[in-house]
């Protein structure tokens, strides 16, 4: 998989992404076309294309994805104003790196709903 998926050649340091912080089992990173201040990507180290292919023995690792966004918020200083996690699935919502992240956007106030 890490041959052709874009976040699993980040995870395996094939392409050397902006981290911001890490696990033994996510990686966290800034995004290359950032929509707010702050734009980071949480992802899985293990590979799940969607949250469709996610099984009940993923929920430690998805829980470790919020997680990781509260610590992406401290340290880059937008706990406290506020900030969105977003986890794009398929089409409709606008998934185009098909190996699950969750978005941590802050910085700027946010909208609501999303469009
Ligand atoms: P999605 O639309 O799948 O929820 O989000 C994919 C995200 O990956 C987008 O926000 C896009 O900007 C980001 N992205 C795409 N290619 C790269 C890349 O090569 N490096 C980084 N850091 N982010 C990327
Ligand atoms: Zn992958």
């Amino acid at each position: 998989m890490a041959d052709s998926c874009l976040f699993c050649k980040m995870v395996s340091g094939a392409i050397q992404p902006d981290k911001v912080y890490e696990t033994p089992r996510v990686l966290a990173f800034r995004d290359i076309n950032p929509q707010a201040p702050v734009h980071v990507l949480v992802v899985p180290k293990q590979h799940v294309a969607t949250l469709n292919e996610a099984r009940p023995e993923d929920a430690l690792l998805l829980g470790e994805l919020f997680l990781a966004a509260r610590e992406v918020a401290g340290k880059t200083g937008i706990a406290e104003g506020g900030y969105r996690t977003v986890l794009n699935c398929n089409a409709d919502a606008g998934q185009t790196v098909f190996h699950i992240h969750l978005h941590v956007l802050g910085g700027r106030p946010m909208r609501w709903p999303p469009g």
